[in-house]
């Protein structure tokens, strides 16, 4: 039988950089045939070959509902008949900031963009403009989109390249990007001691699903806001991922539980929002917000931003994830999943830890679960990568990388689960 990925592949590779427009997507981690997807329905997508999956990447995030919800592609569908963009305002922008903000009272105000490197990189020109300082602290491991001044040992596609930063950003654009380590208080401590007065903001993804699934600890985070507050520089929160999520309120909710009177600054949002469609967002207090054209100086636009069909797809999207137990039921869904995992790993003698938040996990080849980007980057890659085609063979598609995080959708039945545990077992044991 020809293989039509293979095919497709090569096709693809004459005209497109790498044969993909999204650089995790071309299996470079792993090696092999990238499939190539041809359509998707609840927890599945089917390859080119007629092959169907259980996608455990559900398009990195958005696809919290599983694919093709009625209720959303009705929404799309309407919208799509009104009209696909106008470049003029519509309500369907005021509602979904509404219901933004009515999810995360750390906000006030919400802009709407089209992806999250957008949106990342819109609130980081904000904070700079808000406070005018210059210097930003980021960590090694976290992404937060390819903005130029944001391209410093990130982590997710870059790594694999093995580049500490792309090429093409000249040592002036990120000279005032501070990395520090994910985790450490000292070095936290250490670079507000010696630059506070000149950091306009402290960007954080405060689970990170870009070194696979690592979480900020509470004393760590505790300690980024009391620095925050101290030096003046605005806390913000990388949510694109972990936004209605890993809970209705984001990572921020999850904080707030464990540090009373959480909140961050500012709010990076994307994925869960557009429901697979490009949107994302930045938002935060209105004083700050205010500061954006047309009203202040800092300048941002978009011609698609606030998009109509974006607008209704992500509208209808978090309409059923507030629905009563839906969290609960999705979180319960996922822990079955890493647990039943780690279950499998501890009869075939792998070493072997899990972690998952809501809807969003991270399982490691590693007795215990790493704190920062070096300890993630200490797995085994070559057994990953066995473990990763065993799965895939059988049917079962997790992120193409170990630094990569996965998702459960709603889509996600027992029966899903019991088969990709029966799945493991089988590859676990040739590991
Ligand atoms: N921030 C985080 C935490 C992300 O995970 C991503 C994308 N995976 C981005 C920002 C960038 O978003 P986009 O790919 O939509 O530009």
């Amino acid at each position: 039988m020809t293989d039509r990925n293979q095919t497709l592949f090569d096709r693809a590779k004459t005209v497109i950089p790498g044969g993909v427009n999204s650089p995790v997507r071309a299996f470079k981690a792993v090696g092999g045939t990238p499939r190539f997807i041809t359509r998707a329905q609840g927890a599945y997508f089917w390859d080119a070959n007629g092959q169907r999956y259980i996608d455990y990447i559900g398009s990195w995030g958005p696809m919290i509902l599983g694919h093709g919800h009625p209720a959303v592609l009705d929404a799309v569908q309407a919208a799509a008949r009104e009209g696909f963009s106008f470049g003029a305002p519509t309500e369907r922008e005021i509602e979904l900031a509404e219901t933004i903000i009515g999810l995360l009272p750390s906000l006030e105000m919400v802009r709407l963009v089209s992806s999250g490197t957008e949106a990342g990189m819109s609130a980081i020109r904000l904070a700079r403009g808000a406070t005018g300082r210059p210097k930003i602290i980021k960590f090694e491991g976290c992404y937060h989109g390819h903005a130029d001044a944001l391209l410093v040992k990130a982590g997710s596609g870059l790594a694999t390249f093995g580049h500490p930063t792309s090429a093409g950003v000249p040592p002036e654009v990120v000279q005032h990007t501070l990395v520090l380590e994910y985790n450490n208080i000292e070095q936290l401590e250490a670079a507000f001691a010696e630059h506070g007065s000149q950091i306009a903001a402290l960007m954080i993804e405060p689970i990170a699903g870009n070194m696979n699934f690592v979480r900020a600890s509470v004393l760590f985070m505790r300690r980024c806001r009391e620095l925050c507050t101290q030096h003046g520089a605005l806390l913000v929160f990388d949510e694109v991922m972990t936004g209605f999520r890993v809970a209705l309120g984001g990572a921020q909710s999850v904080y707030a539980r464990l540090i009373p009177g959480f909140a961050p600054d500012m709010t990076v949002m994307g994925k869960v929002i557009g429901g697979g469609m490009p949107l994302a967002a930045f938002g935060g207090k209105r004083a700050v917000m205010e500061q954006l054209a047309p009203l202040g100086p800092v300048y941002q636009a978009g011609t698609l931003s606030g998009n109509p069909v974006a607008t209704a797809c992500g509208l209808a999207t978090l309409r059923l994830i507030r629905e009563p137990g839906f969290f609960e039921a999705l979180s319960a869904r996922t822990r079955a999943l890493v647990e039943g995992l780690k279950a499998e790993a501890d009869r075939a003698g792998v070493p072997f830890s899990v972690d998952s938040e809501g809807g969003m996990f991270g399982f490691f080849l590693l007795p215990t679960l790493p704190q920062n980007y070096a300890q993630v980057m200490a797995s085994d890659a070559a057994r990953f990568n066995r473990f990763f085609h065993g799965m895939l063979e059988r049917g079962v598609y997790f992120a193409p990388a170990l630094y990569e995080a996965g998702f459960v959708s709603a889509a996600h039945s027992d029966a899903d689960i019991d088969a990709t545990l029966a799945a493991a077992r089988e590859v676990f044991a040739t590991l």
